[in-house]
């Protein structure tokens, strides 16, 4: 049954559900599969997303942020959890205190988290970053000068060591292959010097999707995959070996409609000025429900199964589209930003090129104000 809201995203359990278990069919079952949930699980609910995957047998939850993780714990979840986007100086403590495993990008970070966990009395786990050539996070401080820091730990362990591919989707440019030698190079140093954690992890949903074995090692890192999208690849690149479909609906409700007459200014700035007589539908949910200011005049929805072009600008929470081609809808009904009306749909990579942003940012950006709601 559709929701009362004026705007809402519906969220398939079912979905996310396959989608993780493609995940899992693709690598095999000697890799794992961790569960990348930061984000608010990329707009879909992190609690939520977080129990179907614990259902589904999922060890492993990412995060980013000691925040997040905080609150995974305080809904009683107990899997291990990875803290992937940097610890603050306050935050190592907290991390320790909730049994998170973190990642460390400089031995200063190790060095903070063994503190931490002294004056915590604690034993803690922790994965170590290396950059090889994403230029982000992750430590460009050489295997020596990593192991013999480690090798003065008390209470805590490193238990992984990791990676982030830049251009995991671009098959045009060597650098993948260039960060994987890397890692490579990396991990034998450690291994010579002693070091052999027991988890190795580099993958994101890309390098499943276009499948390289070589970068799969002991776990990999999916998020967008289990939300349903793969990105598009550049150069000649395999086949997606993923059948992921999105696992996120997104409606909003009509809250009025109207005919104007040719020669109409529409919205703020005037920026659209209707050619005929149009008829008009003003959308409960704008800007501030994470509809991209960028679709003014530019983007479509749809309405009563078919295609209606916004008109004017995005407001903040107002949107109105051309009607004129769907002249049985009214206020109450449903029109649809993401999902499927019979054999129309939009997904969040469509909206994403209209708005010149990446799909990522779409399904992120879906504010919280727009309710949730989960259905099989
Ligand atoms: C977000 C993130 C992932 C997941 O990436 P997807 O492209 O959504 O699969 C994996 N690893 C790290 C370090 C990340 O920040």
């Amino acid at each position: 049954m559709p929701s009362s809201a004026r705007c809402y995203v519906e969220i398939s359990t079912g979905r996310i559900a396959s989608n993780f278990e493609a995940v899992r069919d693709a690598v095999g079952p000697d890799v794992d599969v961790m569960g990348v949930v930061k984000a608010d699980a990329y707009g879909h609910g992190m609690l939520e997303v977080s129990r179907i995957l614990i259902s589904r047998g999922a060890r492993w939850l990412a995060v980013s942020t000691v925040a997040e993780g905080r609150q995974l714990r305080d809904a009683g979840i107990e899997t291990d959890i990875l803290v992937m986007a940097g610890l603050l100086p306050d935050d190592f403590r907290t991390a320790v205190d909730l049994g998170l495993t973190p990642v460390a990008h400089s031995t200063s970070d190790i060095l903070r988290f063994e503190e931490a966990a002294v004056a915590a009395e604690r034993k803690a786990r922790f994965h170590l970053k290396f950059d090889t050539g994403m230029g982000r996070l992750g430590t460009r401080e050489t295997p020596v000068e990593v192991a013999g820091v480690l090798k003065t730990l008390h209470v805590t362990e490193c238990d992984g060591l990791l990676t982030h591919f830049a251009s995991a989707s671009d098959f045009s440019t060597p650098q993948t292959d260039m960060q994987i030698a890397r890692f490579d190079g990396i991990g034998r140093e450690m291994a010579a010097l002693g070091i052999a954690p027991r988890y190795l992890h580099l993958s994101s949903t890309a390098t499943v999707a276009y499948a390289r074995p070589n970068a799969w090692r002991t776990i990999v890192r999916p998020g967008h995959a289990i939300y349903g999208y793969v990105s598009p690849a550049k150069g000649i690149a395999p086949e997606s070996a993923l059948r992921v479909s999105p696992a996120l609906a997104w409606k909003v409700k009509v809250v009025a409609v109207k005919d104007v007459p040719a020669n109409t200014l529409v919205g703020y700035g005037g920026i659209a000025c209707v050619k005929r007589p149009t008829r008009l539908a003003i959308l409960g949910a704008g800007y501030a429900d994470g509809i991209p200011h960028r679709l003014s005049n530019r983007g479509k929805v749809i309405a009563g199964g078919r295609f209606a072009p916004i008109l004017g600008a995005v407001s903040m929470d107002l949107t109105t589209i051309d009607v004129t081609e769907s002249p049985r809808l009214k206020p109450g009904d449903d029109v649809t930003l993401l999902g499927r009306e019979g054999r129309v749909s939009i997904n969040a990579q469509e909206m994403a090129r209209w708005a010149g942003t990446i799909s990522y940012s779409v399904l992120c950006g879906i504010k919280p104000r727009v309710e949730r709601v989960y259905v099989e």
